[in-house]
Parts: C-alpha cells; structure tokens; sequence
C-alpha cells in the first residue's frame, strides 16, 4: 500500500494533470460510467467539526475510492488549513486498499481545474475579461487554473473585505495580465467570465450585475444554505453542473430550484458538452457551472498521483 503525503503529491500532480483527470471523470460520468454513492456528513460533537465520506467508482479508469474529511473550524488557531481530507483508493477486483492520498492540495487543485473545464467549454468567443469574486485560499488557485486556460487581458477581482487580494494581483501579474480590484457592478458588467468562490451564504453576484454573455462558474456553494449567486441569475442561465441532482440540492442552482424557477431537468451534465453530446453555450447567454464538488473528482486526481 502506498502512502503519499502532500508533498508527494504536489510532486505528482499539477494544474494541467488536474484539468485532463476532470475532463475525463465528468465524461465518465455524464456516460454513467462513473458512479458517486451516497455522502456521509455529520456533527461529530467535538471541536465543532463536520466529518463525512464521499465515495465513488469510475469503470473508465477503473478508480474506486472514497475521501474522508471535512471542516475543523477552529484549526487556523493552529496554523492548519480548516479543511481536511484524506483519499483511499482501492483496487476495484480485489477491494484491497491501494493507496492513502493526502487530500487538501488535491481537492484545490481539482476545484480550481473543474471551473476551468468549464471556461474552456462555455465562455464566451473571444473571451478577455476574467472576474473573480473572492479571496480566501481557494481563490488562487482558482485564478492560476483560469489564466492558463485562456489568453485572459485582464482580471477584475471582488472580495468582501477589500484590500485582500495582493496575492491574486501577483498571480495575475506572473501571467503578464493587469489586475484591478473594483466593484461588483463594474466587474459583472465588463467580465466575460467570473469565478465565485466564497463562503457566502446570501446572494453576492446580483442578477443586475452580469451583463452581455457571461460565463459563470460558480464554485463557492457546496452546502445547503449557502449562495453566492441571485436566485434569478441562476434561473435565466444556462445551467451546467458536474452532477445536476446535487446541484439542485446543495449547490447554487438550489435557490432557484426551491423558488420553483429551475427544475433539476433544466440542469446539464457538463460532461455532456466535453463529449460532444451536449451543444453546450448557444449564443449571447450567460452560462452557469454550478461546482459543488464530487468525491469522484478527488478520487480521479489521487489516481493520477498515484500513477505519477
Ligand atoms: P476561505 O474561508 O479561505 O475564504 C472564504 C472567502 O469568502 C473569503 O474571500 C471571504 O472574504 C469570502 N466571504 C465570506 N463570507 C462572505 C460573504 N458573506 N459575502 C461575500 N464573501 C464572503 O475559503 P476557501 O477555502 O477559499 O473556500 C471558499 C468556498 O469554496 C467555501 O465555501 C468552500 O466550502 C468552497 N469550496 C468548494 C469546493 C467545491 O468543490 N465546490 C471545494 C473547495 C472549497
């Protein structure tokens, strides 16, 4: 059995590795080749933590694994970062365990490549202007993800607490591309594509704000509750998802799914259009990636590490 910590895997793995284990997991699961059984999350009633399981098998790749973590609220008092999970790949003929995968580096880098997927395949023609929306520490990850992906020539950012994006304002400048920090009616108006990534849980991103096609990848809404997008800017988008029955119960597109404005049906695979199945942006829309996140997507790059 293999152990590999997070060094390792940030050895293993990286950004380009990230985004072709994405493309190739939402196919599978648009497919129905890949299959996400049920989430365990609970209280556990000690230091305010929620602790789950998230497992799942991939008959392409022939991955089965579960990721087991969650969220220490209070870990920052210690220097760690309040999200933790670990990753168990076993081998699908034998059920032995195979390898235990550090999950934190992981499960940044697999968010941040899944909302770039979906820039790759929804944004706008010619798109220039990238938004971001956030900037706690997933947010940098988001941004490197982005900029490889486009020729991006400009990047607006937003965060709550302004002031609190040097850090993307460096990473922007790596990539030669100019960063402004302004508001959000500016950054909805001029953006071809925005990345949200908060822990809001009310709307940030109004439905006035986006104007003119616009690809949104929404990544921050991983919970029942939280939001980060108007309800109604959800509902008149054309909504893609990696796993449409839970984007409908906890990711974005929850809001407007309970308001009656959305139905799950409305939701699209986007593995659907990284196959070719699916059309994809028609035009002049906006389109929505709603990313809540999948144990399937963690369990796919940890195989990738464990290959590497
Ligand atoms: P973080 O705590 O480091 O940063 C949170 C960010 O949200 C900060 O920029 C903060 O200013 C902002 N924020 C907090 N409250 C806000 C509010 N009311 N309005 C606007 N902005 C607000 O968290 P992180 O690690 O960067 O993660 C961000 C979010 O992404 C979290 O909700 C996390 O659960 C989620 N997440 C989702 C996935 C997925 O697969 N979709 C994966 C990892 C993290």
């Amino acid at each position: 059995m293999q152990w590999i910590d997070e060094l390792s895997v940030k050895k293993c793995v990286d950004r380009k590795a990230a985004f072709d284990a994405m493309k190739a997991v939402f196919q599978a699961m648009d497919a129905n080749h890949a299959q996400s059984f049920p989430v365990v999350r609970e209280a556990i009633g000690h230091a305010d933590a929620l602790f789950g399981f998230k497992p799942g098998f991939d008959r392409d790749s022939m991955t089965l694994g579960v990721k087991a973590g969650g969220y220490w609220p209070n870990n920052h008092q210690r220097n760690l970062a309040n999200h933790q999970s670990t990753i168990l790949l076993f081998n699908p003929d034998t059920g032995q365990c195979e390898a235990v995968v550090a999950g934190n580096e992981i499960t940044a880098l697999r968010t941040a490549a899944a909302a770039a997927v979906s820039i790759h395949a929804l944004a706008p023609a010619k798109s220039k202007v990238l938004g971001i929306i956030g900037a706690g520490h997933q947010s940098a990850y988001q941004l490197e993800a982005a900029l490889d992906t486009l020729p991006f020539e400009q990047v607006l950012g937003w965060n709550h607490r302004s002031g609190r994006m040097r850090h993307l304002q460096a990473i922007a400048e790596q990539h030669n591309v100019p960063f402004v920090e302004t508001d959000l009616t500016h950054l909805g108006a001029e953006s071809d594509c925005i990345i949200t990534i908060t822990s809001s849980f009310s709307p940030v991103l109004l439905d006035s704000h986006v104007v003119g096609p616009t690809h949104i990848a929404a990544m921050g809404t991983d919970t029942v509750g939280k939001q980060e997008l108007e309800a109604s800017l959800v509902a008149r988008a054309n909504c893609f998802a990696e796993l449409p029955v839970q984007s409908a119960q906890l990711g974005e597109c929850q809001h407007a799914v309970s308001q009656g404005d959305l139905a799950v049906g409305d939701i699209q695979c986007i593995g659907g259009v990284l196959s070719g199945r699916l059309s994809g942006r028609h035009g002049g829309e906006v389109t929505l990636f709603d990313g809540s996140g999948v144990g399937l997507q963690d369990i796919a790059l940890a195989r990738a590490a464990l290959r590497a």
